[in-house]
């Protein structure tokens, strides 16, 4: 992968516009038994992502240089 776990946990923490792929898709995480190490606030975890072509990503990310 192109970005550090790191990387994509700190810009989700940074981000307003997160929203959980989880929580998109209308369940709760009880019902799919989801535990909280795997509910976790990266961008790859969410809607928004779409394989690394976030706006808002790469926005962030490029003030990290
Ligand atoms: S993928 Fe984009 S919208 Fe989602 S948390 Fe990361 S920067 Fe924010």
């Amino acid at each position: 992968m192109k970005y550090t776990e790191k990387q994509l946990e700190n810009i989700a923490k940074e981000c307003t516009e997160f929203e959980h792929i989880i929580n998109a898709m209308g369940y709760g995480s009880s019902l799919l038994n989801i535990s909280r190490e795997e509910y976790k606030r990266r961008c790859t975890d969410c809607t928004n992502w779409l394989g690394g072509s976030c706006e808002i990503f790469k926005k962030i990310f490029s003030q990290y240089q």
